[in-house]
């Protein structure tokens, strides 16, 4: 469903991508983990087109990921992205940013849209939230708020940015299991994320990312478990 070809892109002289390549099944979940600067976000960006790529190609769905073509906006409905940072509007309710994309992107009647965000926060767990604001949420509500936003933009695949990096510890677990029903409701998932055990337990493969490079990438068990690579090895028992 999502494939990265050769990708490379550079922030002035810094290539910070030196050839990607990488695809997502349909239902897939790939976590992508490595080191502080190695390219992990900018991935995701591209795959969305929050940024541009200088070289390969990326496609969702046999569609040519070009942001700076029209074609973005129909790419950005099919792949929601949930940012460590919640980026929710904090004027407007949990039921109110839930419903901004289906009622201003996608034009969808507000009843109908207002039904099925109710819903989405039901399945979060925040059924009885749906009127408060988010800085009276706490983070872990919050986040959950910005999965039910992605979600109801009904899309094809979500990218995950260290989701739960800003949490508090306790509040951590909540939102890893909402994910986790995801992905056990058949949801296409790309996860950047440090919560190794997540990794272990829910994603199909694990992708090691170091310098711009995939180092290593396989089976979340096999690469977890038995990394053949001395810089996965090395980075696995820094952060296990
Ligand atoms: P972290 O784990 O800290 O989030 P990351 O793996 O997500 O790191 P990226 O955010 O993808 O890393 O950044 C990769 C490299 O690209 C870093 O060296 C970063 O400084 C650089 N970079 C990212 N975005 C920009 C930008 N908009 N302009 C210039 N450099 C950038
Ligand atoms: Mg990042």
């Amino acid at each position: 469903m999502i494939e990265l070809r050769d990708v490379h892109k550079s922030f002035g002289k810094v290539e910070v991508l030196k050839g990607i390549t990488a695809s997502v099944a349909r239902s897939e979940v790939v976590c992508i983990v490595g080191p502080s600067g190695s390219g992990k976000s900018t991935i995701l960006r591209c795959i969305n087109g929050l940024e541009s790529y200088d070289r390969g190609e990326i496609s969702v769905e046999g569609a040519r990921v070009d942001s700076n073509d029209r074609s973005i906006v129909a790419i950005r409905t099919q792949v929601s992205m949930v940012f460590q940072r919640f980026n929710l509007f904090p004027h407007r309710t949990a039921l109110e940013n839930v419903i901004e994309g289906p009622l201003y992107v996608k034009k969808e009647p507000r009843e109908q849209a207002i039904a099925r965000g109710r819903t989405l926060l039901a399945q979060v767990g925040l059924a009885d939230r749906a009127e408060v604001h988010p800085p009276k949420l706490s983070g872990g509500q919050q986040q959950r708020v910005a999965i039910a936003r992605a979600l109801a933009m009904q899309p094809k695949a979500i990218l995950f940015d260290e989701p739960t990096s800003a949490l508090d510890p306790e509040l951590v677990g909540e939102v890893l299991s909402v994910m986790r029903k995801l992905a056990d409701d058949g949801m296409t998932m790309v996860v950047v994320t440090h919560e190794m055990g997540f990794a272990r337990d829910v994603a199909d493969r694990v992708l090691f990312i170091d310098g711009g490079v995939i180092v290593e990438q396989g089976a979340a068990k096999s690469v977890l478990n038995q990394p053949q690579h001395p810089r996965t090895q090395d980075f696995l028992r820094r952060v296990l």
